[in-house]
């Protein structure tokens, strides 16, 4: 009878990964007798275009898996996590805080958020952290993603938008230069964007491998060029020498829009391509063919050909002098004249899902929501009219991440920390130190919907919604924000974070309306950001509920119904394409400077450099994907990628266990040979957990401007293992 046929619904929303926010149709299917069931299909976005990748086509079964956390676990004395209720979690949380403020501080308690985080939940942890809290220690794994384009674009066009185009223009280029980004694997459906430049030979990859998107380069699509790893800034260097001394420079454009040619060019000129082969690993007549393909193409796209796109990616901004190289990146996109034009742009490929929307919110150790500084008084002020509190009471700078985490052993760092939407015990560098620095707290609390490596250290984990178990929005790589929807009743047990805040703020500060609605934290988002850098204030959640998925900023009747860029009727709401005027500084003018290479190059004489990176099947620390059977059969364990040569040098057989070791600490995995890879490189996704942990080799160094950790260039011995 019709009453036993299963029941389905089908709900529009979008990947629970990365920021390529792929579109997504969830069905449900209700049986009467049995469990619902779950399943995904790509939807039609601009971004995806109804594909999906390995890791979101097989997003559902994140959703039912029995390890699921489902109620607080809070550690007894004799050092067992049991399950608690909530009560007697929140209870134990609040007392802890503030038995070590009073005792300690304020900022003897710390916040750690994440890059994953809706836009509400990443604004209202800012807020809790910074008016209940009152802590200056706040900051979060954006961090150790995207930081250092951040930094750069804020310096070169005074705001941070990691593509201030659409996706969708990358489709008509005649040249895309990708710089440190492997695509292919980590998002593969951006592929078909890079189409239309292979078809026309324009395709140009940078990366120290062999990667699966080098790989695109093949035939007649575009070159592939293989620096070591850290060579990247004076490569870019070189490249600009090239541009200025042949010619190549738009110099109408720089007069018009662009401060500091002088001084970039003395950075510039320091590297000839003769002098950069050594730095850079890559022979000058490359550099120089690399310059001239760039330099005749731009000058096409000004005459108005076909765009010109530079981008980056984790591998040169993950760096030491991460900040740098990204800007020598934006560098050479205006010494050719394109960001702000039709004749292309700077981007930076974020990774994270919420990773750009994450670092406009408050997160940061620095910023207030919109990219406010923190110091900035009428910032300060602005914020605290919006949150009902003196100006005096919100704190300052706190310790960007990797400090943050590696101070606690010093005496004057935090003695609590609360960890939201990150698995810092595998994602930060010299891990050990970090596990070793977890462990010895007065207080840890991981809020998660897996008991993550990290959750597993914790004193207290408080079970939270996943993706599809609630309402919120995502703000995508290129600076859309866009609604992830409620499919799926959750389980009976976990609680969102935003209810969680909401109930510390009352316990510990008596505060009744910290707002848990996502509707409503979107509405004060709106009025936090009116005005800022990153102005979320013209965006309406009705209408993003309705299926708009629309670019900030979004002035008041200034929507740009441009259809000729997407693939779907969908008008494009707000500002898709910035700097077309001005850039963001005061003087509308964008800045070059001049930029020292020395701290990423390699000393002489080292032998083997470790560089971390990620593989197709997994997301991040891979607390998520490394649950999920398929993604988990395809890749189980962790595996070290170097070239025949030096396997044999070292006595190395594929498939057998090894042993890296730096300075930080030693990783084991299996040895997987790859002649793609330079012979003084060795390689591993950061994606396992124990002694296949990738970051315990991985140093505490940091990019004095964006505070990024090196994780791309650690000089290290391998030798054969015993075992796993
Ligand atoms: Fe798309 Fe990224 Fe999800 Fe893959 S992981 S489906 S590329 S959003």
């Amino acid at each position: 009878s019709g009453s036993e046929a299963p029941q389905t619904r089908s709900v529009q929303t979008h990947c629970p990964y990365c920021a390529l926010q792929c579109a997504m149709t969830l069905t449900v299917t209700s049986w009467p007798d049995a469990a619902d069931d779950y399943a995904v299909a790509g939807a039609e976005f601009p971004t995806n275009r109804g594909r999906l990748c390995r890791k979101g086509a097989t997003a559902a079964e994140l959703l039912t898996r029995d390890d699921r956390l489902t109620a607080p676990l809070l550690r007894g004395a004799d050092g067992e996590l049991r399950e608690t209720d909530w009560d007697a979690a929140l209870d134990h949380v609040a007392a802890r805080i503030a038995a070590l403020q009073a005792e300690h501080g304020r900022d003897a308690v710390g916040v750690f958020g994440s890059g994953g985080l809706t836009n509400e939940k990443a604004y209202a942890l800012g807020k809790f952290a910074r008016t209940v809290v009152g802590t200056a220690q706040i900051d979060y794994n954006g961090r150790f993603c995207m930081s250092s384009a951040s930094k750069a674009s804020t310096l070169a066009f005074g705001l941070d938008r990691g593509m201030p185009f659409p996706l969708t223009d990358l489709d008509d280029a005649a040249t895309i230069l990708l710089l440190g980004s492997n695509v292919a694997d980590t998002m593969p459906p951006f592929v078909q964007h890079l189409q239309g430049a292979r078809e026309k030979g324009g395709l140009i990859v940078v990366d120290p491998r062999r990667s699966t998107t080098a790989a695109l380069t093949e035939g007649e699509a575009g070159f592939h060029v293989a620096p070591s790893p850290g060579g990247d800034l004076v490569l870019l260097l070189a490249v600009a020498q090239v541009i200025l001394e042949e010619g190549f420079a738009a110099e109408d454009y720089l007069a018009e829009r662009v401060d500091g040619l002088a001084a970039f060019r003395r950075s510039a000129m320091r590297w000839w391509p003769e002098q950069a082969q050594t730095a850079t690993g890559v022979g000058a007549d490359l550099i120089r063919q690399l310059a001239r393909r760039l330099g005749h193409a731009a000058a096409r796209a000004r005459a108005g050909g076909d765009p010109v796109f530079i981008l980056t990616g984790r591998g040169v901004e993950q760096h030491r002098d991460g900040t740098d190289t990204a800007r020598a990146a934006i560098s050479l996109a205006l010494l050719l004249g394109l960001p702000g034009t039709a004749a292309g742009g700077y981007g930076t490929l974020t990774g994270q899902g919420n990773g750009q929307g994450g670092r406009e919110m408050g997160q940061k150790n620095d910023q207030l929501p919109g990219a406010r500084s923190i110091l900035d008084p009428a910032d300060r002020a602005h914020m605290a009219e919006i949150w009902g509190v003196d100006e005096a009471a919100i704190p300052g700078v706190g310790r960007p991440a990797a400090q943050l985490l590696h101070t606690m052993d010093t005496g004057d760092g935090v003695r609590g920390l609360l960890v939201h939407g990150s698995n810092v015990a595998l994602s930060a560098p010299d891990a050990d130190r970090v596990v070793e620095n977890l462990r010895a707290l007065d207080l840890l609390v991981v809020a998660d919907f897996f008991l993550s490596e990290t959750a597993a250290e914790a004193d207290v984990v408080l079970p939270v919604l996943q993706w599809a178990e609630e309402e919120g929005t995502m703000t995508s790589l290129e600076g859309r924000v866009l609604r992830r929807r409620r499919a799926v009743d959750p389980p009976a047990g976990p609680r969102s974070e935003l209810e969680i805040w909401a109930d510390l703020a009352r316990r510990l500060a008596s505060v009744l309306d910290f707002p848990i609605e996502p509707a409503a934290v979107f509405a004060e988002i709106g009025r936090a950001t009116r005005g800022a850098t990153a102005d979320y204030s013209g965006l309406d959640y009705a209408a993003l509920d309705d299926g708009q998925a629309a670019y900030w900023p979004l002035p008041a009747g200034a929507e740009e119904a441009d259809e000729e860029h997407t693939t779907t009727d969908e008008p494009i709401a707000g500002t898709a394409r910035m700097f077309r005027e001005r850039f963001a500084h005061p003087d509308g003018r964008a800045r070059l400077t001049d930029i020292r290479a020395g701290r990423g190059i390699a000393p002489a004489g080292r032998q083997l450099v470790f560089t971390t990176g990620r593989l197709m099947e997994h997301y991040q620390s891979g607390a998520q994907t490394r649950r999920v059977q398929e993604l988990h059969a395809a890749h189980p364990e962790p595996t070290l990628q170097l070239h025949p040569a030096v396997a044999a040098q070292f006595g190395l057989a594929e498939g057998e266990p090894a042993t890296v070791t730096s300075d930080q600490g030693e990783m084991t995995g299996l040895v997987v040979l790859d002649d793609g890879l330079r012979t003084d490189t060795v390689f591993a996704p950061f994606h396992f957990p124990g002694a296949g942990t990738a970051n315990r080799i991985t140093r505490g160094l940091t990019d004095p401007q964006s505070k990024m950790p090196e994780f791309k260039n650690t000089p290290v011995s391998i030798r054969p293992a015993e075992t796993l």
